[in-house]
């Protein structure tokens, strides 16, 4: 069985091909690139996702040289994220659908991360920290559901740390800016007192942001001592709600996900707190942790190897769609 997803959640197209094995075919991405100086423009992102999908569905049938007649299976994002990019991802897998006669699959993005984590990583029931541009949450399987642990309460760590370069006057066509500051930060020597917010197991971003912006304006810090006491405060904060719920959970296992799952010193410290727990810790390669089709392909193909199915009128998209909403079949 061969199983195509969809994802276009928010700035990045992706189209990927997987098999029942879990061998990855074909994982094809193509990223909308807002103009200078701006944040995701939902429309525009959305415009991308439109113009470039036929180009990226071809080019994904290449990548696994197989025909579109041999899948099996149309996987697509139903949510969360930004209506009309889901929008564009759920037209295109009706479409295949009907096309191709073949059956349709909706998944929950975050589910997606964690269970090509689980998959690449060769993991069987970790806690996972999700931590990406759209998204910041501690997940983990406990009774029969995916269930959030602990989340932002406000803005994601990714848009935290974009806006903050952004305001700063950072930018790198080449880079995300998530990297840009991770570089800056290594060479910053001062630690900056910053707010450290932890509600209960929530972490809130929205105040250290702006905390952040006017100590930059201040004219008194540099940027990379700005960067550097930025980046230990929020990943602290992070490492922190991931060690109370790997304690809470008893598991013995830690992932790392999406975007911001690339940063070095996020990784560092999360391995050193895994490892005083005795814990194994997985992060995966960007290709893997960044939004991409093949989660969503291969999260389809284990919800249909278990008898779930998704009915023609079930394919709306759901900008809230969260991961506990989804009964867990298949494991
Ligand atoms: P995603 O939403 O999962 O596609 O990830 C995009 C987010 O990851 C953006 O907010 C980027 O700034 C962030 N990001 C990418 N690379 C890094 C990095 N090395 N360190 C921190 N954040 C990063
Ligand atoms: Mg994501």
């Amino acid at each position: 069985m061969i199983s195509l997803g969809i994802e276009c959640s928010a700035d990045k197209l992706g189209i990927g091909i997987v098999d029942v094995n879990g061998n990855i075919l074909a994982n094809i991405r193509k990223t909308y690139k807002p103009p200078h100086g701006s944040g995701i423009h939902p429309r525009e992102a959305s415009e991308f996702h439109s113009n470039n999908m036929s180009q990226a569905i071809d080019d994904a049938f290449k990548q696994a040289s197989i025909k579109p007649r041999t899948i099996d299976l149309v996987s697509f994002t139903k949510g969360p994220g930004l209506g009309p990019c889901l929008r564009v991802g759920a037209v295109t897998a009706r479409t295949l659908s009907l096309a191709l006669n073949k059956p349709l699959m909706a998944v929950n993005h975050p589910i997606a991360h964690v269970e090509i984590g689980r998959l690449v990583g060769e993991l069987n029931d970790p806690v996972v920290l999700y931590v990406s541009g759209g998204n910041t949450q501690i997940i983990a399987f406990s009774e029969g559901r995916y269930r959030v642990f602990g989340e932002t309460i406000d803005i994601p760590i990714g848009n935290c740390l974009d806006v903050f370069g952004r305001n700063v006057g950072l930018s790198d066509q080449q880079m995300p800016m998530g990297r840009v500051i991770e570089l800056k930060a290594k060479e910053g020597k001062n630690y900056i007192s910053f707010p450290y917010v932890i509600k209960g197991m929530d972490v809130s971003f929205s105040g250290i942001l702006t905390h952040a912006t006017r100590l930059y304006e201040s004219n008194k810090y540099s940027i990379e001592d700005l960067s550097y006491s930025l980046q230990e405060t929020v990943f602290s904060m992070l490492v922190e709600v991931t060690e109370r719920a790997l304690a809470h959970t008893k598991k013995s296992e830690v992932l790392v996900t999406g975007g911001v799952a690339s940063n070095k010193r996020l990784k560092e410290m999360l391995n050193e707190m895994t490892s005083s727990h005795g814990a194994i810790f997985s992060g995966l390669d960007a290709d893997l942790a960044l939004d991409n089709g093949a989660m969503i392909a291969w999260l389809g193909l284990i919800m249909k190897g278990a008898g779930d199915k998704t009915d023609f009128e079930d394919t709306l998209v759901d900008q809230h769609f969260r991961p506990e909403e989804v009964e867990v079949t298949w494991r």
